[in-house]
């Protein structure tokens, strides 16, 4: 899978930076990936169904929807994944409702009439309808199919089956961990259709479907697809985390937005890669937010801790809080992580 960060910037974008927002996309890399937009780029055009990767839009935070279009036509877009409902999360729903209501540009245009699913936590759609004005519900369910995360569940996308569960930021707040199906991973296929109803097994790519599962179901589920994957489609970084030789992984974790929890660490521990959210430079302690309760991200070491415990080979490091440097994130999280350590970055790619 090819990871592109969209925007790190937290809680607000800053020129240059849009807040929280990555495109993950089934496949290798992709060789149109350049820079200007995708409205202009040869992949807006047709492609043979089965040629085309899935394409999954990873947190909408302010500034992500036109750094996507760097990337993607807009209408080829499969999914939608939200962590939480914090601004620098979600704002950007907002405005790409109106492009996929109103465009009649061609990149917009391939959608068609098919609603594009949006996977996030309890009451997101109302809560943008309220922004948006007293009759706007309707409008934002004629281009998005809402799916209401509760607890752990997991959903087939396209070539992606995606897992997700609860994790720790004072809000409902969800990690997503991602294994892809095909050829580098049939296991994976094999063991995550088994929990998915068959009417949605058989579906067409790009039809997405939830199914609520059980708390212990998503880790065990995942377990079973890594354990039985090959070799091939394990991160492309090399590293010294706790990951044994022999025992590949495919799946890919995003963090969400969350203080270090033990939800977390189930989610990534049968993932090659771990991007997790840096976004304390000090952790509260003692008074203040600590005194209530509210620990609610994590710190450079927590990232790299939570990365250990999971044994993932490579973390990425994202939301860093704004008065830290990224080098100085990423030799912070090296005391507590002995793997292969990055710092996330607008427009980059990583292979995971
Ligand atoms: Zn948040």
């Amino acid at each position: 899978m090819q990871l592109t960060v969209l925007g790190t910037s937290a809680p607000f974008p800053v020129p240059g930076n849009a807040c929280s927002g990555y495109l993950l996309r089934s496949g290798g890399p992709v060789a149109s990936d350049a820079a200007g937009s995708a409205l202009s780029l040869p992949m807006a055009g047709p492609v043979a169904p089965d040629a085309r990767p899935t394409s999954l839009w990873i947190d909408a935070g302010t500034g992500t929807f036109a750094e996507l279009q760097r990337h993607l036509a807009p209408g080829d877009l499969d999914a939608i994944f939200v962590s939480h409902r914090h601004a620098d999360h979600t704002a950007d729903l907002l405005v790409a409702s109106y492009a996929y209501r109103f465009s009649t540009a061609p990149a917009l245009a391939a959608r068609g009439s098919r609603r594009i699913p949006v996977f996030g936590p309890e009451g997101l759609a109302e809560r943008l309808a309220e922004y948006l004005g007293p009759t706007a519900l309707a409008g934002l369910e004629s281009v998005f199919e809402f799916t209401e995360l509760h607890g752990w569940g997991e959903a087939r996308v396209g070539d992606l089956d995606l897992s997700w569960g609860p994790v720790s930021h004072g809000v409902p707040a969800f990690g997503l961990t991602v294994v892809e199906r095909g050829a580098s991973a049939p296991a994976a296929a094999a063991a995550t259709a088994a929990a998915v109803p068959a009417a949605a097994a058989a579906s067409a790519s790009a039809t997405a479907t939830a199914a609520a599962v059980p708390a212990a179901a998503a880790p065990a589920s995942a377990s079973a697809a890594a354990d039985g994957a090959p070799g091939a489609g394990a991160a492309a970084a090399s590293g010294t985390g706790g990951v044994a030789a022999g025992t590949p992984r495919t799946a890919f974790t995003y963090s969400g937005d969350t203080a270090p929890c033990i939800s977390l660490v189930e989610l990534a521990e049968e993932s090659a890669t771990l991007l997790c959210e840096a976004g304390y430079d000090v952790a509260p302690s003692g008074s203040g937010e600590a005194a209530s309760g509210e620990y609610v991200h994590c710190t450079p070491e927590d990232a790299g801790r939570q990365a250990t415990e999971a044994g993932v080979r490579m973390l990425v490091l994202t939301h860093i809080a704004e008065n830290l440097a990224p080098a100085a994130a990423v030799a912070r999280a090296r005391t507590t992580f002995a793997g292969d350590i990055r710092a996330a970055k607008s427009g980059a790619t990583f292979t995971v």
